[in-house]
């Protein structure tokens, strides 16, 4: 009886541990996408200037942030601040999986355009 205790209560600051460790993963990736986000505003700042100085429309580059943490060099679509192809990241990018972590310590694999980030049923 004690011993099936103790693996409970082992087995529980395991989920624990799990749970705490998927935590600090995700507000790396958060903080992480911050810095990205931030960056990509610098960016579109420099593009209106860009344009303000006179750029012609189709010298200017997307303002994306590439994954190696540089900005996209492509030409962007005429009227547009990212090129074809970021254009399109953009547009799925508002639908975002819940941040949820359930008591699994799995997380919540439901879409959400949420500003929280939660899913209609853990918002
Ligand atoms: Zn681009
Ligand atoms: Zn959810």
């Amino acid at each position: 009886m004690l011993s099936r205790l103790k693996t409970d209560i082992k087995e529980r600051k395991e989920e624990d541990q799990a749970r705490e460790r998927e935590q600090r993963k995700l507000e790396r990736e958060i903080e992480r996408l911050d810095e990205e986000l931030q960056l990509e505003e610098d960016m579109l700042l420099e593009q209106d200037e860009e344009r303000e100085s006179g750029v012609p429309e189709e010298e200017l580059t997307c303002a994306a942030i590439t994954s190696k943490g540089v900005r996209c060099g492509r030409n962007v679509l005429p009227g547009n601040n990212y090129c074809t192809i970021h254009e399109k990241v953009e547009q799925q990018a508002d639908e975002v999986q819940c941040s949820h972590i359930k008591s699994n310590g799995k997380q919540c694999k439901m879409k959400t355009k949420n500003k929280s980030g939660l899913c209609y049923y853990h918002d």
